[in-house]
C-alpha cells in the first residue's frame, strides 16, 4: 500500500476525483437517499449525545436531535474526543488523548491564468528539497524558509475541468509542518 502510494503521489500526482470534490457527494447521496437517509451539508454536529456508556445520537448545530443504534465519526479519534464528547466520559479517553498529533500542514491555494502547461506544469506533483533532506519539516515556521514543499495543479489532473475563455487553472502548494506551529 505505501508503495502504490508513493508510486501514485511521485510519479503520477496521486489520485484526482474527476469533477472535484463535488463528485464525492454525487456518488455518495443518492446512495442514502435509496436506502432512506438524508444528507445535511453546512450542518455541524455539537455534540454526540451519550447513555450508559454508549453513543446514542447526534446534536446538530441548528439544534435538532438524530437518535442512532449506529453513531460513526469520521473526524478522526482525537478529533471526536476532544471536541464531541463530555471530558472523561469513557474509560478509554486518556489513552487517545495521550496521541502524538500527527503532521500539520499550511496550504495555499493558488490561481492562474494562461497555459500553465507551456510553463512547465503538469498533472504530477512537483516536489522542491533545496537542501536535499526529504525529511524535513517545517519546524520553525514562519522565522526560517520551508526546508520542502510541494505543487500540484488540481486542474491539470481534471479532464472535466474547464478552462474557460481565461484559461483558469487551479494550483496548490503544501507544506509539511509541526502541529506546535498552528496548536492553540
Ligand atoms: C495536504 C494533503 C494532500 C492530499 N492529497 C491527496 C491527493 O492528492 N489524493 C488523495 O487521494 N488523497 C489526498 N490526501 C488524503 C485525503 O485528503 C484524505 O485521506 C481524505 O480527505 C480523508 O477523508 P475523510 O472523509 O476521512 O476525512 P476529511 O476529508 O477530513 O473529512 C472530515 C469532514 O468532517 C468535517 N467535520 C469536522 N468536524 C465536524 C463536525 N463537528 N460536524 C460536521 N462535520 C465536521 C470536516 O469539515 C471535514 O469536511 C491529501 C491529504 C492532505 C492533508
Amino acid at each position: 500500500m505505501h508503495a502504490l502510494i508513493c508510486g501514485s503521489c511521485l510519479e503520477s500526482g496521486a489520485w484526482y476525483r474527476l469533477g472535484g470534490g463535488r463528485a464525492f457527494a454525487d456518488h455518495l447521496v443518492p446512495t442514502i437517499t435509496q436506502a432512506g437517509g438524508a444528507a445535511r451539508a453546512g450542518v455541524r454536529v455539537e455534540r454526540l449525545l451519550p447513555r450508559n456508556g454508549k453513543v446514542t445520537g447526534v446534536r446538530t448545530s441548528d439544534g435538532e436531535d438524530f437518535r442512532s443504534d449506529v453513531v460513526t465519526s469520521s473526524i478522526g479519534a482525537r478529533g471526536t474526543l476532544d471536541t464531541l464528547l463530555p471530558a472523561g466520559c469513557a474509560d478509554w479517553f486518556r489513552e487517545i488523548q495521550a496521541l502524538p498529533a500527527s503532521i500539520a500542514r499550511f496550504s495555499l491555494f493558488l490561481g492562474f491564468e494562461g497555459d500553465v502547461e507551456a510553463a512547465g506544469g503538469t498533472r504530477s506533483n512537483h516536489w522542491f528539497y533545496p537542501t536535499g533532506e526529504i525529511d524535513a519539516i517545517w519546524s520553525e515556521a514562519p522565522g526560517v524558509t520551508p526546508p520542502g514543499f510541494f505543487i500540484s495543479f488540481r486542474s491539470l489532473k481534471d479532464p472535466a475541468h474547464d478552462l474557460g475563455r481565461k484559461q483558469k487553472q487551479a494550483g496548490e502548494m503544501v507544506v509539511w509542518t509541526d502541529w506546535s506551529s498552528v496548536a492553540p
